[in-house]
């Protein structure tokens, strides 16, 4: 919609919002990850939790009943992501689906050599391009305090990494940014962090990083805000490009 429109639009449905003090302020509580936020960047955080659940349809699968509490804790760490940036970063798709614990993946898929295999694992989350965000709800509560993992930021990520086509590890960036720095820094790191697996090296962020490009700047994205000093120590050069992409510093933030 126009941009005036849309201003008109998104400031009628945060003059009516409804979100109760007491549940958010539990729910920021309980994402420790949050707590380095300013007064403003909360405010500003809960406006755009406000407009992404107008804007989102949340719903249960295999029986799960999704209260109010848990689609503020998905939208508040789904929101974090796009705190600098805008909400039209996840315009083109509705749905989020939340799985009690890990779910089945059956697909299709042609390797190398030609050959059609039929794929059935399991997996704590998925991004479908214009398609649903699918999260295993027993994952997206166990984000621990200096553990980079967090299953809902991840497939977040994939989601702006999807904007410009398939899942690539290659985001559309910002007018200011460089693709050659980007590049540089992420194909570095990647490799870097590839040969340390391979040689069996014990790696402090998620080992599934070298799955593939996509994978890597998935990973990256949820230890820069959950584990902020591991990606600025390992791979500065990242941590600098997704600083400048996310427009935060959460390295800076303290975390009380
Ligand atoms: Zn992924």
């Amino acid at each position: 919609m126009p941009w005036n429109v849309k201003a008109w639009y998104r400031d009628r449905v945060l003059k009516n919002e409804s979100l109760p003090d007491d549940l958010w302020r539990h729910v920021v509580a309980g994402l420790w990850f949050l707590h380095g936020l300013s007064d403003a960047e909360l405010r500003r955080l809960r406006e755009c939790v406000t407009l992404f659940l107008r804007a989102k349809q949340i719903s249960g699968a295999h029986g799960l009943v999704v209260t109010g509490e848990m689609r503020l804790m998905i939208a508040a760490q789904a929101c974090i992501l796009i705190l600098n940036l805008d909400l039209d970063y996840y315009d083109g798709w509705v749905e989020i689906i939340v799985y009690p614990g890990e779910f089945v993946r059956d697909y299709e898929y042609v390797d190398e050599d030609g050959v059609a295999h039929h794929a059935h694992e399991s997996a704590s989350g998925e991004s479908w391009l214009g398609g649903p965000v699918i999260v295993s709800w027993e994952d997206a509560v166990t984000a621990e305090p200096d553990a980079g993992y967090n299953v809902v930021i991840h497939e977040f990520a994939h989601k702006l990494d999807m904007l410009n086509g398939d899942a690539n590890g290659f985001p559309p960036l910002h007018a200011d940014m460089s693709r050659e720095a980007w590049s540089d820094a992420f194909s570095r790191a990647y490799g870097d962090f590839c040969s340390r697996v391979d040689a069996d090296e014990a790696t402090r962020l998620d080992s599934y990083a070298a799955e593939d490009p996509a994978e890597f700047f998935a990973v990256m994205s949820e230890a820069f805000f959950q584990a902020p000093q591991v990606v600025r120590t390992d791979y500065p050069a990242v941590y600098e490009q997704l600083a400048l992409f996310y427009r935060q510093d959460p390295a800076q933030r303290r975390v009380a």
